[in-house]
């Protein structure tokens, strides 16, 4: 890793213990189960965190607990069926028009809440020359392809230099594919971000790539990790957050909506809000969807269309993305009038067109 050395990242109990005093659920984590996400906090993002609040959101995000070890028996390690999606080493291939590359297992900072923990921190590495060729050459080959997201682990691990080898292989058999850079950096290490990796990405510049960065709380948006941010912005790379919606982190009308206005306020689109998956380990993160209902109608009518992110779950089962929400279609009327439920709870109904042929009704797929 460039930028990421082992001395800025706190990796044991011993090392976490020498910055704040554990409860009791932290430390019954069993640091050797194999079968766990290692503990991994940034002393960046450590400093965020306020040592004497042991329910702090950040320190929930990134500090092991013995309660992600205790066996629940609803979540599965690869909920999204990522491997059987698998068309080639590393290559998800779920959507017709996009494709999910796993760049690199490693990331700097390892979240509780990982939905890919069957994946990340695996010492795997980086793609290999091999895997990167071949999954370039499945997109050179499905055309319907438009975008790929580089994903993982984060790919901002990745050298400038790995990194730029990548787009390469992509670009040169797809010069017109979008790369979504999806990456966490902006908010667990924002130093990652420098000028000599905007200046690569500008050598690229025969289709746009986009920023998809994870933001959980409003506390993450340091001014370093708006400086980071604004480096691709500035850089003509526009910017989209994802949050997952969790338990005792950003369950909560106030924060989400200072969040996303915030995020706006800083030229980052609120894009998705996550119901989290169902992956073992997880399960003391999970909302359950009757209170995301609400969180999200409160959310609608208090936010901007532009502050206002989708609610979305991605369906266990590999059965895909679904966006999430309270019902204001309501049905059709006996008259045929189509019935709304609007914003403040009225009903209102609108017609469909008269005298429209079956035929003129559209083409459908
Ligand atoms: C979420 C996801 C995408 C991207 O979906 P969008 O709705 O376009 O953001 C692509 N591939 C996989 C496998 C995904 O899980
Ligand atoms: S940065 Fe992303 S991939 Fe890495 S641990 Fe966090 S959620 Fe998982």
């Amino acid at each position: 890793m460039q930028t990421c050395n082992n001395t800025a990242i706190i990796t044991s109990r011993d090392a976490l213990q020498r910055h704040l005093r554990l409860s009791e659920d932290e430390r019954s984590f069993n640091e050797s189960l194999p079968s766990s996400l290692p503990m991994k906090i940034p002393t960046y993002f450590l400093s965020l965190i306020n040592p004497e609040d042991p329910n702090d959101p950040l320190r929930r995000q990134v500090i092991p607990t013995g309660s992600e070890q205790i066996p629940q028996g609803q979540g599965t390690q690869d909920p999204l069926q990522e491997i059987k999606y698998s068309v080639t080493d590393r290559l998800i291939h779920r959507y017709e028009s996009r494709v999910a590359f796993l760049t690199t297992d490693i990331c700097p900072m390892h979240c509780r809440h990982c939905f890919r923990r069957r994946f990340t921190g695996t010492f795997q590495g980086p793609a290999t020359k091999v895997q990167i060729e071949k999954a370039a050459l499945y997109v050179e080959t499905h055309p319907k392809i438009t975008e790929i997201l580089f994903t993982g682990g984060d790919v901002l691990t990745l050298s400038d230099a790995c990194l730029e080898a990548m787009i390469r292989a992509f670009r040169d058999k797809r010069p017109d594919l979008i790369i979504r850079i999806c990456t966490r950096m902006p908010a667990s290490f924002p130093m990652r971000i420098t000028e000599n990796l905007i200046t690569m990405l500008k050598r690229f510049p025969t289709a746009p790539f986009y920023l998809m960065c994870q933001f959980n709380h409003p506390r993450e948006l340091t001014p370093q990790a708006i400086e980071a941010i604004d480096r691709f912005i500035d850089a003509g790379i526009p910017a989209m957050n994802q949050t997952v919606l969790l338990h005792g982190v950003n369950d909560d009308v106030e924060v989400l909506a200072e969040l996303c206005n915030r995020l706006l306020a800083h030229r980052i689109k609120p894009y998705y809000l996550f119901q989290g998956d169902l992956v073992e380990g997880t399960a003391h993160f999970r909302v359950p969807l009757e209170k995301g209902f609400a969180i999200e109608e409160a959310l609608r009518k208090r936010l901007s269309g532009l502050a206002m992110p989708l609610y979305a779950i991605d369906l266990p089962e590999g059965g895909g993305k679904v966006p999430l929400g309270r019902n204001y279609l309501l049905g059709k009327s006996k008259e045929g009038q189509w019935m709304f439920r609007n914003i403040e709870g009225e009903i209102r109904t609108y017609p469909d067109p008269i005298n429209v042929e079956q035929s003129d009704q559209g083409h459908l797929g």
